[in-house]
């Protein structure tokens, strides 16, 4: 358990019905944004074609993954079209300590879990709709990551997936990827000046406090 949180780091949870858009838009902001970190999730799913060990996820077998259920070694883990994926605590914890801000790509059962841990003050949350549901599933197709069984299972799960909306502190609609980027970041900034997360604040004020002292 990290000794002390830092509650200026942001921990964004962002959540949508696969095929959404949620990981390209993650990827794509940590990739610009320097000061945001991707939450490398575990997985018992086998690795898609490109996909490497440690950056999309660590990937790991059930037994391993058991172990590290067993060991508390996750903030949170969950099974997701029949594999299993889990959110490591001491990744997070390492990158709270050097005071990142953190992106969360999970389903709404690991949205619910992070949002009721430890970390739920410094967690905001983001819920990603996509514009249709033949986009939806045309998404789905056209990115060639899944056989056709899969998309089906993707869609079947996906009226579920969207049936959480309302748990979520945002919701951004994908019609436009650029937009719902921007939306994003601009979500992180608004919630970076909230007055809880300024914890320079009271010490600012005295300061302040004292210039007035000087003028009377
Ligand atoms: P995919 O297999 O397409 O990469 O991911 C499938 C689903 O698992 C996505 O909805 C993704 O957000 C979710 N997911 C990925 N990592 C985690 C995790 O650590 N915990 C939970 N609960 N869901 C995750």
């Amino acid at each position: 358990m990290v000794n002390k949180l830092n509650f200026n780091s942001i921990l964004v949870v962002i959540s949508s019905p696969s095929g959404a858009g949620k990981t390209s838009l993650a990827n794509s902001i940590v990739k610009e944004y320097q000061s945001i970190s991707f939450s490398t999730s575990v997985t018992t799913r086998p690795p898609r074609e490109g996909e490497k060990n440690g950056r999309e996820y660590y990937f790991t077998t059930k037994d391993k993954f058991d172990l590290m259920i067993k060991r508390r070694e996750f903030i949170e883990y969950a099974q997701v079209f029949g594999n299993y994926y889990g959110t490591p605590k001491d990744k997070t914890e390492e990158l709270l300590h050097n005071g990142r801000d953190i992106i969360f790509d999970v389903d709404w059962q690991g949205g619910t879990k992070i949002r009721n841990s430890y970390l739920a003050p410094s967690v905001i949350s983001i819920f990603i709709l996509p514009p249709s549901i033949k986009t939806l599933q045309e998404r789905l197709l056209t990115r060639n990551k899944d056989d056709k069984k899969t998309v089906k299972l993707r869609m079947k799960e996906a009226r579920s997936e969207i049936s959480h909306w309302s748990e979520y502190d945002y919701i951004l609609v994908n019609n436009n990827f650029e937009n719902v980027k921007k939306n994003i970041i601009k979500i992180i900034e608004i919630e970076k000046i909230k007055r809880n997360r300024q914890n320079y604040l009271p010490d600012f004020i005295s300061k302040l406090n004292n210039e007035f002292d000087d003028f009377i």
